[in-house]
């Protein structure tokens, strides 16, 4: 069998192709390889100190501030509001549904996850990536800035399959279905 080769279009190595993780969104794997993933992930991290990104901490609103003011996205909340709509809000997904324990449960079980199953691997691919621990921030519209209104929590798996390119609404009919694929190729998550 021909072994196909990649050459990683950060660090110019040419690498096997089973080191370029497995896209998470459209097909195919991604164009820097694994390492390379890695260590962009942790300068950021180191940045930013941990997941801050997403989910409501000390650093947040700095934090989604100057992502919003990058990508041109307006943004209107501030620390208060933030602390307030997290603190009020239950920790479930919006899009699949489940709650924090039932995604941490998933989750570990992606990662212990040995076999070659394309289907669960682009999933631990980005969470050995980043083993998100909490929810995560979303907007409902793409095109609607970071107000209260705008902003639901969804889990980490939910988060990356809809990206910027499925609406809220489709995400919505689409998410109890992935997970439920997901759970059945993982053969259970209890
Ligand atoms: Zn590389
Ligand atoms: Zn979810």
């Amino acid at each position: 069998m021909r072994t196909i080769l990649r050459r990683c279009s950060k660090c110019h190595t040419v690498k096997k192709l089973k080191f370029f993780p497995i896209k998470v969104i459209g097909t195919g794997r991604t164009g820097y390889c694994l390492k390379c993933q890695k260590a962009a992930r942790s300068r950021y991290f180191k940045k930013y100190k941990k997941s801050l990104d997403r989910v409501y901490g000390r650093n947040a609103v700095k934090y989604l501030r100057d992502s919003a003011k990058l990508r041109k996205i307006k943004f209107s909340l501030n620390h208060n509001m933030l602390k307030k709509w997290w603190e009020s809000t239950p920790d479930v997904c919006y899009y699949c549904g489940f709650d924090i324990h039932k995604y941490r449960r998933l989750r570990n079980k992606i990662l212990a996850h040995t076999a070659n199953n394309r289907g669960i691997n682009k999933f631990k691919n980005i969470l050995m990536l980043d083993s998100v621990d909490r929810m995560t921030i979303d907007r409902k519209s793409s095109n609607c800035g970071y107000k209260i209104e705008n902003i639901v929590k969804c889990c980490w798996i939910c988060n990356c399959v809809k990206g910027t390119f499925l609406s809220s609404a489709d995400m919505k009919k689409v998410a109890p279905g992935i997970m439920k694929r997901l759970i059945s190729r993982l053969g259970g998550i209890y």
